[in-house]
């Protein structure tokens, strides 16, 4: 069972995901308003955010942004509900983070699925030793903190397990595939391209540690045995 923060206006899709995600086993929250949803949040630590995008008061893409840039609900998954394909791009996180998302209207069970994907995920990481020091690189495992040359980074929940997922494989080349598996689940809908993105945006932000994280061309991605310098 998890604890599922619903942020959602329309009160027939309230209805909805109330009666399925608790006939799922979950225990769910709803508001109909962005700040009451970002408070919520705040307080009570969901295990998922269940986020629609067109809010009453603030856009949900603020609420989103918001929940990511603070320390207290960064690693917090947000599942996005929207209408509107076109946004689907930004949407899924390069500039928001978000982890997953669904489009109205939505099959409530594939929803299921994919907040069980999403859960799981979350959960279960393999004993490693909590505190990592690679060359430049130092990481929090449960802080979900990372610094590069003594300067914290700020990454999104789905850009540290993808460093991390690189890291405790290092030295051995991950396919788009597996990445895919490993970060993402079992959703099918994420594509290759989605990884290089997001291998890209992981990249700029590593800064001075970048080059950790090696192109194998035709193949995927690498995390270095030795740092360099
Ligand atoms: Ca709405």
């Amino acid at each position: 069972m998890a604890a599922i923060l619903v942020i959602e206006d329309e009160s027939d899709i309230q209805e909805v995901l109330e009666y399925n995600l608790k006939q799922a086993g979950h225990d769910v929250t709803t508001v109909a308003s962005g700040q009451e949803g970002l408070r919520l949040a705040r307080d009570r630590s969901p295990d998922l955010v269940l986020l629609d995008l067109m809010l009453p008061d603030v856009s949900g893409t603020d609420v989103c942004r918001a929940l990511k840039e603070d320390s207290r609900t960064r690693a917090m998954p947000v599942v996005i509900l929207t209408a509107r394909d076109d946004e689907i791009d930004r949407v899924v996180g390069f500039e928001l983070g978000a982890d997953d998302y669904v489009t109205k209207p939505f099959s409530v069970r594939e929803l299921i699925l994919r907040i069980r994907a999403i859960l799981r995920r979350n959960e279960g990481a393999p004993p490693q030793p909590n505190v990592i020091e690679f060359g430049q690189l130092e990481v929090d495992r449960d802080a979900h903190r990372v610094w590069v040359a003594k300067e914290e980074l700020d990454l999104t929940a789905l850009e540290f397990k993808l460093l991390l997922t690189l890291y405790d494989r290092r030295n051995r080349v991950q396919s788009r595939g597996a990445l895919l598996d490993a970060v993402w689940g079992i959703d099918t809908r994420i594509s290759a391209r989605t990884v290089d993105a997001h291998v890209k945006r992981l990249r700029e932000k590593l800064g001075a540690a970048r080059d950790y994280v090696e192109t194998v061309r035709g193949v995927g991605y690498r995390f270095t045995e030795e740092p360099l310098g």
